[in-house]
C-alpha cells in the first residue's frame, strides 16, 4: 500500500522525534526545528516507518493516509536511507 505523509507544522513542536526515527522521511528546519517531509509518497518499509513516526510525534502533527489507486501523487524513488 501507498502512503501519503502530511505534517501539520502549526502543530509541530519541533521536538525532532519523527527526523530521530525516520531521518530518511523527516528532516528539521534550521530556523524552529519545525517538521519537513522529505518522502511524500511511500510504500514498504518506508510506509511502516511513517505509521511509526506519526505514532511517535508528541503532538500528532504528522498523518498518513492511503494513496488512491490513480491519482496522479508525486511519488518519490529516493532509497530509504540515503546513507547507506
Ligand atoms: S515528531 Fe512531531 S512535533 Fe516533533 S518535529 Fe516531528 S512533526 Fe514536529
Amino acid at each position: 500500500m501507498w502512503l501519503r505523509i502530511e505534517a501539520d507544522t502549526g502543530r509541530c513542536a519541533g521536538a525532532g522525534m519523527c527526523a530521530l526515527v525516520g531521518p530518511a522521511l523527516f528532516d528539521q528546519t534550521d530556523d524552529d526545528g519545525t517538521v519537513v517531509i522529505l518522502r511524500r509518497v511511500v510504500s514498504g518499509e518506508a510506509a511502516e516507518l511513517a505509521v511509526e513516526c506519526a505514532g511517535n510525534c508528541p503532538t500528532g502533527a504528522i498523518s498518513v493516509r492511503p494513496v488512491e489507486e490513480g491519482s496522479s501523487a508525486q511519488v518519490c524513488h529516493a532509497p530509504a536511507d540515503p546513507g547507506a
